[in-house]
């Protein structure tokens, strides 16, 4: 939460308004003059932030008041992603998980009626049935491929719908403004994870859509070293998220936020060069004998390609694959000795990985039907032929696995 004060540093030079993305990501968040020439902002450690006088402390009267509430170094990120976010305002949180709960908290009381996608984020379902539903507020979850039709599943008590677009594992696309239109005829407030997109592929608020989120942990960070999580609003919804954000103590560290303003210099470079590589390797799959499906958005087999293509200007290097009928000890042998996919959770870092998931242990709404087990990868920032000539090893395994 911001104080009022005129003196705040100002991170967004007027100059940045009308530029392509990679000058504001190289300008954005600087203040290079105020800095004695230097380049970054500096890494503010801080609690205390002594006042002038009595009365401007009584008065709050001052650019910053405690460190919970904000640093030059928070205001240098939160600044710039709230202007490549078109956001009224951005707070940070100390991951990606708690900035999905964090404004669930500020806009729901005991009573409202929630709608979550079916392909959201399994943590977040997990915190929906253990935290939401025990503060009394009644979580449905809707099928990805609603569309306008999800104005059938209003309750005189719906409050709000979270979306996720493409879906986490299974990536299917929303028609996000269909679902926005319907929401806005009854003033039902619509958060999205923004993740996968991330502000450079796709501005939720732009789109009419009141609060996004995303987990700074993945592109932004770019490097698997911290955990980190922002929500943007827009004015309406700011002064109340901001206010819920503070009230539950959440920030993050100085060093973390200092790492992700680094990460945002070189964002949008390396994002091109995740969504090239994934691009390369999804076609590759395609015409594997071993593979039933690829579920990238960006492809034009993709079911809902058409959503992708009407409101995303790109993708990255996270997506699945269903095999063919092999078993899973034999998947596992195909996974097991990849050279250069590590076997973790998590993605958007340099290094390329892969999951093995099964949505049917977790959904509820939708049904999934898949003629074998899926993989998820993330392509990394590797020559695409060594990922490649290691998959191929890897479906060898698979192929010749006897159990
Ligand atoms: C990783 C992820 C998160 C959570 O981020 P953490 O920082 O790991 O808590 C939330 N949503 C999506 C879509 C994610 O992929």
């Amino acid at each position: 939460m911001k104080n009022k004060a005129e003196n705040k540093p100002h991170f967004v030079p007027d100059k940045l308004k009308n530029t392509g993305i990679y000058t504001k990501a190289s300008h954005i968040g600087r203040r290079t003059k105020d800095e004695f020439g230097f380049i970054n902002t500096p890494v503010y450690h801080g609690s205390t932030v002594c006042f002038p006088t009595a009365k401007s402390m009584r008065d709050r009267d001052a650019a910053y008041t405690y460190g919970l509430k904000s640093t030059p170094t928070i205001d240098a990120l939160t600044d710039s992603l709230s202007e490549l976010e078109n956001a009224a305002g951005t707070c940070l949180q100390p991951s990606g998980l708690s900035a999905i709960i964090s404004p669930l908290l500020a806009i729901l009381e005991a009573g409202d009626h929630l709608l979550i996608t079916d392909s959201v984020y399994q943590p977040t379902r997990i915190a929906a049935t253990r935290l939401l539903s025990k503060l009394g507020i009644e979580v449905e979850y809707y099928d990805p491929l609603v569309g306008g039709a999800i104005s059938q599943l209003f309750k005189s008590n719906t409050r709000a719908v979270l979306l996720e677009s493409p879906g986490s594992q299974t990536f299917e696309m929303q028609d996000i403004d269909a679902i926005v239109e319907a929401c806005k005829t009854k003033n039902i407030i619509t958060l999205i994870d923004n993740t996968w997109a991330s502000p450079l592929y796709y501005q939720p608020l732009s789109h009419g859509i009141d609060i996004s989120i995303n987990a700074g942990t993945k592109y932004l960070s770019g490097h698997s070293d911290l955990l980190l999580g922002y929500v943007s609003t827009n004015e309406k919804l700011w002064q109340q998220v901001s206010e819920m954000n503070y009230i539950q103590g959440l920030s993050a560290s100085a060093d973390d936020v200092s790492l992700a303003l680094r990460g945002l210099r070189t964002m949008p470079l390396r994002m091109e060069r995740h969504y090239e590589s994934g691009m390369i390797i999804a076609d590759w799959l395609e015409d594997r004998p071993e593979v039933a499906q690829v579920l990238h958005p960006a492809l034009e087999s993709h079911p809902q390609h058409h959503l992708w293509e009407k409101s995303f200007s790109g993708a990255n290097g996270l997506f699945s694959f269903i095999l063919n009928d092999y078993t899973q000890e034999a998947v596992d042998n195909m996974v097991d000795h990849l050279d250069f996919f590590g076997l973790g959770y998590s993605w958007g870092g340099f290094e390329s990985l892969v999951v093995s998931f099964d949505p049917t242990s977790y959904r509820t709404v939708t049904k999934w039907e898949a003629p074998g087990p899926a993989l998820r990868l993330h392509i990394g920032l590797e020559d695409p032929r060594d990922l490649i000539a290691d998959l191929e090893k890897g479906f060898e395994r698979l192929r010749s696995f006897k159990s």
